[in-house]
């Protein structure tokens, strides 16, 4: 855990019991703060008075309390500022509303010399957050990641001299950062999505410029190519900074070299490895070092992850597409050969109302299988493109996909939704999709899966 002087003798009020907001208590306790903490739901509150006797810290709602004195009020990101009554209160008494990176923030201080890497974007944070720390590691560079990933970093052990903390921060993150003067700085992209938090797409674009308004000048930045939110934000960093600190990366150098990277396939992976590779050369990292790890990434579960592979098709879990932006690039990575092969699984509790981003790649579907509450309208989509299926279910799509794939074929699970109205979160969804893909695969006889259903 970090731990830090810095918060010595100082007052923090923590709303939000999560696990970011656990940890940040943890922090100012054992660094020698007062905190007041307070979740809005019973049962974490009871939890956490149960396993804290500690006399440093108090139960009080942050909202309703006298913050005269304190020194910030730590928010959970999932806590909406914008229509939070948090926001007011802490104007009231002048307190600075902050999450747990800008604690870490200011505990940097105290930490052995290092660098901090700060990865943004709204597709493609946690690929590129933990390609960067694979490829430093795999260059002998001591890491640890944290932020968005799932990680609160708080809660890792301090790096020795030398070592890098490499950040995913979601725009709700940033929003709630003040200080962070990361080392290197890198924006992936920018589509409209999370806009019931901001006023409109600008507001939402104008958060993820923050992250290099609080950098230092004469630190570099990194941003991709492929949208002209993130282009407007490269402009305006490059008037501020000395000419090549800002590096604007569309991969075109890598596309030969992206055949022999198995986890790193379709258009959107070569945003992703052209956005890590130039953070690890701003850290210095040599060519020699950073080439060969790219082929021995492993990916991340639920990003166009290959579960199986039986009688030539190939079953893909990209349940972490909660959004039509990044499903498109999951139906790009397959065209026609020569036919259309592409069983595309999709459907959830919709984000908007129609599938704009994936229109261009209609062609590489072969078939469509709709759930959820999404699946009526976008059947409609649909149907003067593709074969469509109305499956409700999950189980019945992937029966109904695997009736019709053929050799070559691919059963992608790619929803360009959320998952709330049926699964628990993205991650269950896509479980729920590997489990059945191997429950009906051990009904076929003759299948070329092993074990584990994964074939890589
Ligand atoms: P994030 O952490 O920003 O949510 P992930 O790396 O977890 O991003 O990827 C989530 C999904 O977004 C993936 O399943 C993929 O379909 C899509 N995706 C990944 N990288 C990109 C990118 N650079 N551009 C667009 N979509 C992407």
């Amino acid at each position: 855990m970090i731990v830090s002087p810095v918060f010595a003798g100082k007052r923090y009020a923590v709303l939000g019991l999560a696990r970011s907001g656990l940890t940040a208590v943890e922090t100012l306790l054992a660094s020698g703060a007062h905190v007041m903490v307070w979740d809005s739901r019973e049962e974490p509150r009871q939890a956490f008075c149960a396993r804290s006797d500690r006399e440093s810290v108090e139960l009080g709602d942050p909202v309703t309390a006298d913050l005269t004195g304190y020194d910030g009020v730590v928010v959970s990101p999932g806590v909406p500022l914008n229509k939070h009554p948090i926001a007011e209160a802490a104007r009231r008494h002048d307190v600075p509303v902050i999450g747990d990176i800008e604690l870490f923030a200011l505990a940097r201080e105290s930490l052995p010399a290092h660098r901090v890497v700060g990865i943004t974007g709204t597709n493609g944070k946690s690929t590129t957050t933990s390609l960067v720390c694979h490829l430093l590691e795999s260059a002998g560079v001591p890491t640890r990641v944290g932020g968005n990933i799932g990680v609160p970093v708080l809660g890792e052990d301090p790096l020795p001299e030398g070592g890098v903390y490499v950040l995913e921060l979601s725009s709700y993150q940033i929003d709630l950062t003040r200080s962070l003067d990361c080392d290197v700085a890198a924006l992936l992209n920018v589509t409209p999505d999370h806009l019931d938090r901001y006023d409109g797409f600008e507001a939402y674009a104008l958060s993820k410029a923050r992250l290099f308004s609080m950098q230092d000048a004469a630190h570099p930045a990194v941003f991709g190519t492929g949208d002209r939110e993130t282009g407007d934000i490269a402009e305006t960093e490059e008037l501020r900074r000395a000419p090549g600190l800002v590096r604007r990366v569309n991969g075109q150098d890598l596309v030969s070299f992206q055949k022999d990277w198995p986890s790193l396939q379709g258009p959107h992976n070569l945003q992703n490895a052209a956005v890590a590779v130039a953070i690890v050369e701003a850290l210095g990292i040599p060519a020699a070092r950073w080439q060969p790890a790219l082929r021995t990434f492993s990916g991340l579960p639920h990003r166009m992850e290959r579960v199986a592979e039986a009688n030539g098709v190939l079953y893909i879990n990209d349940s972490k597409a909660t959004n039509p932006a990044s499903t498109a690039p999951a139906l790009a990575a397959f065209p026609p050969d020569p036919e259309p092969r592409i069983h595309w699984i999709l459907g959830g509790l919709p984000k908007g109302d129609n599938l704009d981003e994936c229109v261009p790649f209609f062609g590489n579907v072969a078939a469509a299988y709709t759930i959820g509450d999404a699946g009526a309208r976008f059947a409609e989509i649909l149907a003067p493109y593709t074969e469509v299926n109305r499956s409700e279910m999950m189980a019945e799509a992937i029966r109904e996909a695997m009736a019709r794939a053929k050799p070559g074929d691919v059963i992608m699970l790619s929803p360009a939704c959320a998952s709330f109205d049926q699964f628990r979160d993205y991650e269950a969804r896509g479980l729920a999709f590997r489990q059945i893909v191997e429950a009906l695969l051990e009904l076929h006889d003759g299948h070329d899966a092993p074990a584990d259903g994964v074939k890589h």
